[in-house]
């Protein structure tokens, strides 16, 4: 049941004045649920509950964070119908959507366990003494991973399950040990606050420290600053504009203590057409890419917001055939009313750009909320003249950049701020010829997509969900998939410790029987 309360720890509480709705796209009204927003007083007192539980979560076993994370998976399954049906109500998404994010969303949790089931993830190294070594003994060093502190997480706009309350930041933030706040996103308050319900049932139900997890509401800034700026957080997790990401980021930097901040921003995730792939496929290149630009209504951070191809009659044809792909694809309801006012705001700001033609613009009378999907080209020159064609436009919207020749697109790609995926679609053997567009690819994203398209985003361990700034505040991380865990956590020597007081994973029995490295190799031995 929704009660419009903040989760402190266990607590339900709502002690504030400051109260909102959220808000039904595809009704173009305002649900019924009222929100309050979390106060100063219940902020501090998230974050000294969080705080007090890390004391004994940090110390919390392997197995017994599995169990947690499984409670939680269990209880968000038994929501069933009643959570599918209020992040519908306040997404605009469709059901089938809903039910996808809700299977990828428990499976996160599921694998977060398997990973800390296993044990290896905390990448035990050890080198043991050496007490004759001339000229001056060695010590016997022993590292792993622990965990950080408490951590801070801002539910994402374009995913009210997966990366929201207990999405992927929340899942490998408690996976690694670390209590979680989560700031819940004022779109979804009434799924996060059902989905915050599980993982409290499941706290209770496996005996985890009360204040491992709070959701705080909150309809403005404030309640996320004060988060930020609060010496009780060490770290951040964030999904969502450039302007929120940076703005946090910087807020964390002014800190007496500063704190990492994990953000996963804005990306446009150029997708590069060499000459060969045209010449035969451009009619079911168009289609493919006419659903990956209108996917989810274009919400997706790695929609295909920007095709550069080599300007001749190939391209233009392929253009075509895009122009009535999509054009044949129904308008579809953004996330809320302000994603759809600023989408088409920034479309008309990129396409009233001198040189941009559009060349599709389903101009057609749509419900309130809806999107008019649109295509629009441009010339190579005139796109690396311009910065403003470089800036996403969040919603179901491409440009494609006609390139003079293959050297200037190299030059347009290395002229492309950070960006999460690129994506190469070339015939048989024709990426062979340019090595130097991959290099440039590979230097600008975090992920290269051979003959395929951005849109979906594996949940694996070697997936990288991050790229250079723009695209994510840390490219040395990845947002998505099990080694996300590894943004939570930082490493930690003992020094000549008695192997009693060692934690498990570096007592010379290996107890837990995990993949080590013993000076220098790999082993699941024990140290005799
Ligand atoms: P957002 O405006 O960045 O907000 C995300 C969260 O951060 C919200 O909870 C918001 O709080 C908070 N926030 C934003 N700026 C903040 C600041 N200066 N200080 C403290 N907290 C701050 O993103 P959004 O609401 O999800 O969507 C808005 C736009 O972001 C979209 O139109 C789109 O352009 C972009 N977006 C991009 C992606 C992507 O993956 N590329 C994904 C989602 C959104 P309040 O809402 O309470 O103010």
């Amino acid at each position: 049941m929704i009660t419009g309360k903040n989760y402190i720890g266990k607590n339900l509480s709502a002690v504030g004045r400051k109260t909102y709705r959220t808000f039904n796209p595809q009704l173009n009204i305002e649900n019924d649920f009222v929100f309050t927003e979390a106060t100063n007083e219940e902020i501090e007192s998230a974050v000294a509950l969080a705080s007090e539980a890390f004391k004994v979560y940090r110390t919390i076993s392997g197995a017994e964070k599995a169990n947690f994370l499984n409670a939680i998976a269990d209880e968000i399954v038994a929501l069933d119908n009643e959570l599918l049906t209020v992040y519908c109500s306040e997404s605009g998404l469709p059901r089938g959507r809903a039910e996808g994010e809700m299977g990828r969303t428990i499976g996160q949790l599921r694998a977060f366990a398997q990973l800390l089931l296993e044990g290896s993830w905390v990448e035990a190294t050890i080198d043991t003494a050496q007490p004759n070594r001339m000229p001056a003994p060695k010590p016997d060093l022993r590292k792993m991973l622990i965990p950080i502190g408490p951590v801070v997480v801002f539910g994402a706009s374009n995913f009210p399950l997966a990366y929201s309350t207990a999405g992927g930041d929340t899942a490998s933030a408690l996976a690694a040990g670390c209590p979680v706040i989560v700031k819940s996103h004022p779109m979804h308050s009434g799924t996060g606050e059902l989905v915050a319900s599980a993982v409290i049932k499941a706290v209770q139900k496996t005996g985890m420290p009360n204040g491992v997890f709070s959701n705080l509401n909150s309809t403005g800034i404030e309640v996320g600053q004060h988060l930020v700026k609060h010496p009780g957080v060490k770290a951040v997790g964030f999904t969502g504009s450039i302007a929120g990401g940076k703005a946090l980021f910087d807020l964390a930097a002014k800190r007496l203590e500063p704190i990492p901040v994990f953000a996963e921003m804005g990306s446009i995730n150029p997708v590069v057409i060499l000459p060969g792939a045209l010449q035969n496929s451009y009619a079911d290149l168009a289609k493919t890419y006419a659903v990956s630009i209108t996917l989810g209504t274009g919400q997706f951070c790695t929609n295909p917001g920007l095709l550069l191809g080599i300007k001749g009659e190939d391209l233009t044809t392929f253009v075509r055939h895009l122009s009535n792909e999509i054009l044949k694809i129904d308008a579809s309801c953004m996330l809320h009313p302000n994603i759809a006012r600023v989408y088409e705001a920034n479309k008309q700001k990129a396409i009233v750009q001198q040189g941009v033609t559009v060349v599709a613009d389903a101009d057609v009378d749509v419900k309130p909320n809806f999107a008019r999907q649109a295509v629009a080209t441009v010339e190579g020159t005139v796109f690396l003249e311009n910065p403003t064609l470089h800036q996403e436009v969040f919603g179901p919207y491409s440009l494609v950049v006609q390139c003079e020749n293959i050297k200037q697109l190299e030059q347009i790609i290395s002229a492309l701020e950070g960006q999460l995926t690129g994506t190469l679609i070339a015939a048989d053997e024709e990426a062979n010829k340019y090595p130097e567009i991959i290099l440039a690819l590979q230097n600008r994203v975090g992920r290269l997509i051979f003959n395929g398209v951005p849109t979906g985003v594996e949940v694996c361990p070697s997936m990288t969900h991050g790229g250079p700034y723009p695209a994510s505040t840390d490219s040395r991380f990845t947002a998505v998939g099990t080694n996300s865990i590894k943004r939570w956590v930082r490493p930690f020597s003992y020094q000549d410790w008695p192997d009693a007081l060692l934690p498990d994973a570096l007592k010379n029995e290996n107890p837990l029987g995990i993949s080590r490295m013993v000076n220098n190799k790999p082993t699941i031995s024990k140290i005799v």
